[in-house]
């Protein structure tokens, strides 16, 4: 027999139809395996019957009872009515009201016996049921008497409408549900049947068998994401590169105006360990905002050019590129090593010159945006591969770069320190290092929460910190995704700040619609101290390093998320003076958004920020794009499943090694699943 096509469209699905699939495409439903995925958010365990003797104010619980008085509707005023009656058990009796439910309550008749499920309360001296959910006793099971789900819901699309559709999809389509996972592994991790976890996620029988259920769906999903995203970067555990024979940066740390950091030591110590290697070095720094990544790998770049190797470094725009071509190309040039920098806005002639230097290994260190990999760029004999503020980046950026030697050691920098849970997908078979320590005598960055009252007292302070000779950036949320409303409230706000706050000053603004070119020369003028303010949207972000800037503005902060606001918060106290990081925000003192700024305020460590901000907007949204490859996920959680993370991760590698292409016939299903999972410019792509 031909088993049921999961691709369903929800609509044929019974009791759904047209006019509801409408609505559950709001949840995005739109097939039947849609809704078999629309896991529960919670549970309700309605399992528990009472005596009435027994029921206190304050439970919620279920009855089994009569109902032994008539059933009177009054209706208070129009479009409000009150329906009461007693019930009564064989120990005692309650009475049950509903406010504005007619249409149901015309479903209950005077004599006949229920179960009825909600919240007992005290009601002038009596105990009451208030707006129970009830069903008649012979069909109890499906509202009452069980473990039900509580799904998210959307307005035209009820608890009972979801749990009848996914309780007929379960029926009609649960023996359609591939199993994906190979039987060894199954067995392995004791993991339960694909068709049983479905129907128990969703209708527990207990909680044991809700727990087994869970474990498999999310190993399951863990699974599939790691091996994706294996696949997706395609790198294997026996690939080899080029061991570099000596690799001690002494001189280079020597050479330094300043004492490395104990966390600085030990990261290059790290990076030092896996160049002597012959597999090829795969390794992510994350380190707080200033903590001085770029030192770090410098000295591995040093290590390169010890052993007669190339090395590039890639960063997400061209100030950066500049900035780190000044610094760097200053110590290192003082230990022979010859520096370049390739931006796409250089002239033609030289963009060539530095071409030719690449092929011909006249240049040590190629320092740039992905013009390196976009200019057509031929390396004479790439060693090592550096790329800054790697978020900027997607995977197949830096699969582009490291295409162009053989092999070459791959080190990627990230200040968005991120929970080693999320770490461990987020950068798939990456190894870590985290450089958990700020150089000595950094002056803490103060942040301030403003509302409006205070609002001219903070421009005034702002004026001041600028006649005193220092600078500001001001940041303004995108209001909504309509780019020229973008333009025009950055615009409109730099004027009104220049025409009355900060009159006499030189403003400008900066926007993500401007071309870069324009965005860099005003970058350029700030960063020169021709321009006192900018005004910007989060265009700035990325680490631009203006140490005479003072005062980070953010307005309408309760929009930002926290990792960002911490990111944005770095552009400040870089240079001797104290620093301040103000944040403009109207939110009430009590509410949610308000404690996440407090939060913020509280603490400099990029980790608990992360952290925090995770609990709070999940990795999807943390991340913000999907440039990633990191796909949302619908039952796991990187916080709460990180053993699970760590097993999955573990067999989707081996499964790797076994199978890399999955071309065997029971790997099917599990290549099908992953496409799917990831996003659909990206479909089919993972394999070829
Ligand atoms: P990030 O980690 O944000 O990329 P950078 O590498 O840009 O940080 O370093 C920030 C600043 O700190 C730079 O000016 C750098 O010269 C300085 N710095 C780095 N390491 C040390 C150190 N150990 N002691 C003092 N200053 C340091
Ligand atoms: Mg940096």
């Amino acid at each position: 027999m031909m088993k049921p096509d999961l691709n369903t469209g929800i609509r044929y699905l019974k009791g759904v139809g047209e006019k509801r699939a409408e609505l559950f495409a709001k949840l995005d439903i739109y097939t039947v395996w849609d809704l078999l995925n629309f896991f529960p958010r919670d549970y309700e365990d309605r399992r528990n019957t009472l005596d009435i003797s027994d029921v206190r104010a304050g439970d919620k619980v279920c009855i089994n009872a009569y109902i032994t008085s008539n059933i009177r509707t009054r209706n208070i005023r129009r479009g409000f009515s009150v329906t009461e009656f007693r019930v009564l058990d064989e120990t005692g009796g309650i009475n049950v009201v509903f406010f504005n439910q007619k249409y149901s309550v015309d479903k209950l008749s005077a004599g006949k016996r229920y179960v009825f499920f909600g919240k007992v309360e005290e009601r002038g001296g009596k105990l009451t049921m208030t707006n129970p959910t009830f069903e008649a006793e012979d069909s109890s099971g499906q509202k009452t008497g069980a473990i039900l789900p509580v799904y998210s819901l959307t307005a035209g699309i009820s608890a009972d409408i979801l749990r009848g559709a996914i309780r007929n999809a379960l029926s009609e389509f649960s023996e359609a549900i591939p199993e994906i996972i190979p039987e060894d592994i199954r067995r392995r991790h004791k993991l339960a049947h694909i068709g049983y976890s479905y129907r128990e996620i969703h209708f527990p029988t207990g909680e044991e068998e809700l727990t087994l259920a869970k474990r498999r769906l999310v190993f399951e999903e863990l699974f599939v994401l790691s091996l994706g995203l294996i696949h997706l970067r395609g790198r294997r555990k026996d690939e080899t590169g080029t061991a570099f024979s000596d690799t001690d940066a002494t001189p280079y740390i020597n050479s330094l105006p300043f004492e490395m950091t104990g966390a600085q030591l030990r990261v290059t110590e790290e990076i030092s360990e896996d160049l002597k290697k012959s597999r090829p070095m795969n390794r992510i720094v994350q380190g707080d905002v200033g903590s001085g990544k770029t030192a770090v790998a410098a000295a591995a770049v040093y290590m390169a050019y010890k052993n007669g190797f190339q090395s590039a470094l890639m960063v997400p725009t061209e100030i950066l590129a500049e900035q780190h071509f000044k610094s760097l190309s200053e110590e290192l040039t003082k230990l022979g090593i010859k520096c370049e920098l390739l931006c796409g806005s250089m002239r033609a002639s030289e963009k060539k010159r530095v071409r030719t230097l690449c092929g011909e290994g006249g240049v040590d260190l190629v320092i740039g945006t992905h013009a390196i990999i976009s200019e057509d760029v031929a390396f004479k004999k790439l060693g090592l591969m550096v790329v800054d503020e790697q978020h900027r980046f997607g995977v197949r950026q830096r699969a582009a770069l490291a295409a162009k030697g053989e092999n070459p050691h791959c080190l990627v920098m990230s200040a968005t320190p991120i929970p080693r849970s999320l770490a461990l997908i987020m950068y798939g078979d990456l190894d870590i290092s985290v450089i958990d320590e700020l150089p000595p005598g950094r002056l803490p960055v103060d942040t301030l929460i403003v509302n409006d009252t205070k609002r001219n007292d903070a421009y005034n302070f702002i004026k001041k910190q600028l006649d005193d000779g220092y600078q500001a950036y001001v940041v303004c949320p995108l209001i909504d995704d309509d780019e020229e409303s973008e333009l025009r409230s950055v615009e409109a706000f730099a004027k009104e700040l220049s025409d009355t706050a900060l009159s006499g000053k030189q403003v400008e603004f900066l926007h993500g619609k401007m071309k870069q070119k324009e965005k860099d020369a005003v970058m350029r003028r700030f960063v020169s101290g021709e321009t006192h303010a900018i005004v910007s949207t989060t265009v700035i972000e990325v680490g631009v390093n203006v140490p005479n800037a003072t005062v980070m503005a953010i307005e309408n902060a309760e929009r930002f998320g926290l990792s960002q606001l911490h990111q944005l918060r770095g552009r400040v106290g870089r240079g001797l003076a104290k620093s301040y990081c103000i944040l403009f925000s109207n939110v009430s003192r009590w509410s949610p958004a308000a404690e996440r700024l407090q939060a913020l305020r509280a603490t400099n460590d990029g980790f608990k920020i992360s952290e925090e901000d995770l609990k709070i907007r999940g990795p999807g949204d943390f991340f913000g794009t999907r440039q990633h490859g990191l796909p949302e996920l619908k039952i796991a959680s990187f916080m709460s499943d990180m053993r699970s993370l760590e097993l999955a991760k573990g067999e989707a590698q081996a499964l790797f090694e076994r199978d890399p292409a999955l071309c065997d016939a029971n790997h099917k299903n599990l290549k099908e699943r992953i496409k799917s999972m990831f996003n659909p410019e990206e479909k089919g792509n993972a394999f070829n």
